[in-house]
């Protein structure tokens, strides 16, 4: 069965290191791809890591720093030059259509296929789209700007019938639809067949939240309570915690809390300032208070 994954394409703040690109991660679903926030150089990460770019369907970009959203012109244009002509759905805050718009015209249409624009404007957490697979919320982040947050939740898949007991049952064809959808299955001599003796469940939903940029924000435990993977910004060491609260970014100890109080499966930190080298620190920091802490290693890739 295919797992859904999430890639690490980036994991710095602010300034690009060596070796170190800026925000950005892939999940890649059995149908297509969605891509959370386009740092300058997400394109060259996507191809050095083999990933298809016109696989990419939606766009989801947190906030309007540079370091979130530069690397988009790049990318559609890329998109358009190998022929790309299915269009792609953005969501992001007020100003990204703008910017695309405005650019587009100066540089006379270099990425000209359809782009549809889905700005988000939301004060706690609202559903922004959902398809029969999985949902799409978004929430307010506290930054210096304006910021979202999003999670990404699968569906319950329908269950389905257990093989043994469609070769040992002729079952006719128009009560597949129907025990699918829950209901007991009686047969010809109207004998009963519960409906969870006769299924399987082919998944347990799962979920995954990205969160950059955004100052320790205990409301932010409430919209991701129990996710499966949390991605959380940790752009400081908590020695410098006056310094991540004056330019409101999170420590990894926040991080650590957020993903301890929210009770989330794993958690994943990244957006590390250009200052620090030794991105164990932030590890050894954050396991002190949620074990299951990884680091958001360029090329990291995790099934959800
Ligand atoms: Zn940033
Ligand atoms: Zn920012």
């Amino acid at each position: 069965m295919f797992k859904d994954t999430i890639t690490v394409l980036g994991n710095s703040a602010a300034l690009p290191v060596r070796d170190r690109k800026l925000s950005a991660h892939l999940l890649e679903t059995d149908r297509h791809s969605l891509l959370f926030d386009c740092g300058e150089g997400t394109q060259f990460q996507l191809f050095n890591l083999k990933k298809k770019i016109q696989r990419i369907s939606k766009i989801f970009i947190t906030h309007l720093h540079g370091d979130h959203f530069f690397g988009l012109p790049g990318l559609l244009s890329t998109m358009y030059m190998l022929g790309r002509q299915k269009p792609i759905d953005i969501y992001g805050p007020e100003g990204i259509e703008d910017y695309l718009t405005q650019l587009n015209k100066i540089c006379t249409a270099e990425f000209k296929f359809e782009i549809n624009f889905h700005i988000i404007k939301v004060e706690s957490k609202e559903l922004i789209m959902e398809n029969e697979s999985y949902s799409i919320y978004a929430f307010p982040l506290i930054h210096r700007k304006e910021t979202y947050g999003y999670l990404y939740e699968q569906k319950d898949m329908k269950p389905n019938i257990k093989k043994s007991f469609v070769r040992e049952n002729e079952i006719p064809v128009e009560w597949f639809a129907r025990i699918k959808n829950g209901e007991d299955y009686i047969d010809e001599d109207g004998k009963v067949f519960l409906n969870n003796e006769i299924t399987e469940l082919r998944r347990a939903p799962k979920s995954y939240a990205f969160c950059t940029d955004t100052i320790f924000m205990p409301q932010l435990i409430d919209y991701v309570k129990d996710v499966t993977i949390l991605y959380h910004e940790a752009t400081f060491l908590s020695i410098n915690k006056k310094e991540a609260t004056a330019k409101k970014h999170s420590t990894a100890t926040d991080a650590a809390n957020i993903a301890k109080e929210a009770n989330v499966g794993t958690l994943i930190i990244g957006h590390f300032s250009a200052r620090y080298s030794n991105l164990s620190l932030f590890e050894d920091e954050a396991k002190e208070i949620f074990k299951n802490t990884i680091i958001a290693e360029e090329g990291l890739l995790i099934e959800l």
